[in-house]
Formats: C-alpha cells, structure tokens, sequence
C-alpha cells in the first residue's frame, strides 16, 4: 500500500487551492449572505480545469484522476460548500454520467459544453412524492409518435433556474414501476418548462440554485433518452455513485477548513491568562476533529482510488460519504462552540460551515440511507 499523494497529485492539489484562493474563497461570505449565483464565475471554473474533472480529455478535460478531482473538490469544499455542489452536479451527476450511458452523439454534443462551462447541467430526480423512494417517480414520460412528452413537477434541483440542459428521469411506463423510468435530456428554454425558486430560504448552500421545474408536456425527440428506454433507474444510480464522492470530498474539505480555523482561534484567543488551546476540553475537540478529518479523507481516498482502478467502488463510497457528511457535522458544530459568540456571527466563517453541512447528510441519499446500504452489503441478499 502506498498512502502518499503522486507530484502530479501535489500539483494539481496546489493549483486548484490558488485558483479558490483568488476566485472563490474571497467571495463565499457574500455570495452566501446574498443568496447569489455569480454565473460568470462558471467559466473560471471550467478555464481552472474544475468541471472536467476526471473526464476523458477528448472533452476538453485535463484527464484528471479520480484521486485528483477528489483532492481538487476537498479544496473547493474547504471554501465554499455552494461552488462544490455546483461542480459535483455539473461533473459528477452529469459529465461522467453522459460519458458513461450516453450515446456518440451525445457526448460529442454536450460534454465539450459542459466541461468548459459554456453550458451549465442540472440532474433532476427528485419530486415532491418522491425522494429517497426514487422509483416513486410520478412524472410522466408518453409517445407521441416519434416524439416524448415530459409531464411533471421536479424540485430542489441544483443549478435548476440556469441550467441550459438537464437530465430529467421521468416514467414512460408507470405500470413497469421502476422498469420504466428513462433519462432524458432536456434543453433548459424547451416549450412548455417552467422553473421557479424552491419555496423559503435554505439553511445553508445559499451561493448555489435550487429550483422546483415544472413539466407540462414538454416535447423531445426520441433520441433525447440516456441510456435506454427503463434504464433510468441504473443511469440514476450510476451518476449518484460518482456524486456521492464529490459530497464526501467536499465534507472533507469542510471539516478542513473547521480545523483550520479552530487551530488559529485556539492559538491566539487568550482566556485565564492563557491560550485557550491550552485547555484540555479545547484539546479533547481539536483532536476529535483531526481524526474525523483524517479518517474521512483516507476513505474519501481509497474509494476515488477504487474508481480509478475500474472496480466497484459502490460500497465504499458510501462508507465515505456517511462517515465524511456526519463528520463534518460534528466538526462543524464543534468550531461554533470553540469559537465562543465569534462562532455565532457571519464575520467567522464556522456558522457557514455548519449551516452547509447540514446539507451533505441529506442530499445525494441521505446518511440513514447510505447507512442501509452499507448494512445490506454486510449482510448480502436474503436466501429465498
Ligand atoms: C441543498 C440540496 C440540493 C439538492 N440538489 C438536488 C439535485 O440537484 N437533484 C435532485 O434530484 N435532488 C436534489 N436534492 C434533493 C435531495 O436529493 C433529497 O432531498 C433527498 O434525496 C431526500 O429526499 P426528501 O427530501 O424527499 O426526504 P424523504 O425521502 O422524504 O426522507 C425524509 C426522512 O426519512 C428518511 N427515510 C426515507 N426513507 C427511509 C428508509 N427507507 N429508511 C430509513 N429512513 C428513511 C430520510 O433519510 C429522511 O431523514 C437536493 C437537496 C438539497 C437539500
């Protein structure tokens, strides 16, 4: 076993940490008191090599390994959760999705667009019935001689309100339950598409897009479908797995940017004459955080490392995203209290970290049910 980072993993690792340095890191405050989706920084993004990821280069990528995108969305995790979700979605949910189940025509069509970031992606699988219960879809997918028309309502859809194409799973035939449920890809200004902000304000994500999408038979060629007519449900599967180690990286990367902060406060806040990393109790959460940190990236790591080997990696992926998402929860609610009131103001970024964090426990198949699916491997299937 070798645990050490390549010089091409160190260079990628250094490159990405000063491109979020300069562009995003600065802004992260802002854009999450705001609530602003800054569209224009996509295409840094994309320039930064941050939305081709692990993609194949014929896309325009910088080839990537997926220990690298891994290390490079810890980076972006560690300054803004709203900018990693982003990439997660546009790379993870939708590039290596495409390349994965899409035909020629597709990849040629859309993966240039998406790794530059001319062209912003959405995944939408979610619906007000149905959310973990994925094969609960209830929008509809119906012939129209050659046609399909889309019909239903889609919502918390990350870069819904901008996307330019989305992945949309629909059922085309309802009686098959989850048999039946097909990918499509639909253009963002198709007739008959309404999208609208998701109802409140959200905890935490607050730089990123979340919208509800509404479908009134909404018209597309045949050759609209990824990956097969009923195959939905594995396309839907397929793009989680790589998406849940894009969350898991970025819990990482939270519970980075929590210790880093506790360790300058503890240095330099100065409480009974002394140092307050002085205490035992301050000691006793440092180190709690540095062995959730550090067992999170190992398995963060070792199921990116899987993946670039061509094995299954399905399990430990989600061994990393349960263990990474509760980790930076525990992190970050413990940098709140280490930071006195301090932590309980936006002028300290901990609150931020806490608020996103929340957020990684639930999407992308939440920690109950990344849970079960780590038991049910232990257990294996039933004998009937
Ligand atoms: C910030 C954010 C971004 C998102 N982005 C996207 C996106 O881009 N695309 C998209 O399609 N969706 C997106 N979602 C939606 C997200 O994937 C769903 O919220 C998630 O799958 C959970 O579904 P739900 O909210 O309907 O909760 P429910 O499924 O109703 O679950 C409610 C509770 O019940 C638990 N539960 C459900 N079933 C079981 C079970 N069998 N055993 C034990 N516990 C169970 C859940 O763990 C949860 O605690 C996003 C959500 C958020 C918060």
């Amino acid at each position: 076993m070798d645990f050490g980072l390549s010089e091409q993993d160190r260079a990628v690792q250094a490159e990405v940490r000063a491109f979020v340095d300069e562009h995003i890191r600065p802004h992260a405050r802002k854009s999450d008191e705001d609530g602003y989706f800054d569209v224009t920084r996509v295409k840094q993004l994309g320039d930064a090599g941050l939305l081709g990821g692990p993609l194949d280069r014929a896309w325009g990528s910088r080839g990537w390994t997926h220990v690298q995108w891994a290390l490079a969305l810890m980076e972006l995790g560690a300054a803004d959760s709203s900018w990693r979700g982003f990439c997660t979605v546009q790379t993870c949910l939708c590039g290596l999705l495409i390349e994965r189940f899409g035909t020629v025509k597709q990849q040629q069509d859309l993966l240039c667009k998406l790794v530059s970031g001319e062209w912003i992606f959405a995944y939408a699988l979610t619906e007000p019935e149905a959310g973990t219960d994925v094969a609960a879809i209830q929008t509809t997918a119906t012939s129209d001689g050659a046609d399909v028309l889309i019909s239903g309502t889609k919502q918390w859809i990350t870069n819904g309100g901008v996307a330019d194409r989305i992945l949309v799973f629909a059922n085309a035939d309802p009686e098959q339950g989850r048999d039946g449920i097909t990918c499509f890809v639909v253009p963002g200004d198709a007739p008959g598409l309404t999208r609208e902000p998701v109802e409140g304000k959200e905890l935490g994500h607050r730089g990123s897009n979340h919208a509800v999408l509404r479908f009134d038979e909404v018209r597309l060629p045949a050759t609209s479908v990824v990956g097969g007519l009923g195959k939905g449900f594995e396309v839907a599967m397929g793009g989680l797995e790589d998406g849940r180690l894009g969350v898991a990286s970025g819990a990482v990367g939270i519970q980075q940017a929590c210790v880093d902060a506790c360790l300058e406060f503890a240095r330099s806040r100065r409480q009974f004459g002394r140092r307050i990393g002085d205490f035992q109790l301050i000691q006793q959460d440092l180190a709690d955080m540095w062995v959730g940190l550090d067992s999170s990236r190992l398995l963060t790591l070792q199921a990116a490392w899987k993946r670039d080997r061509g094995e299954s990696n399905a399990s430990e992926v989600s061994v990393a995203k349960y263990a990474a998402c509760e980790a930076a929860v525990t992190a970050a609610d413990r940098a709140v209290l280490l930071h006195g009131a301090r932590g309980y103001s936006s002028a300290w970024p901990v609150e931020r970290y806490l608020r996103d964090a929340k957020g990684l426990q639930i999407y992308e198949g939440t920690s109950h049910i990344q849970r079960i699916i780590i038991a049910r491997d232990l257990l294996g299937k039933e004998a009937r």
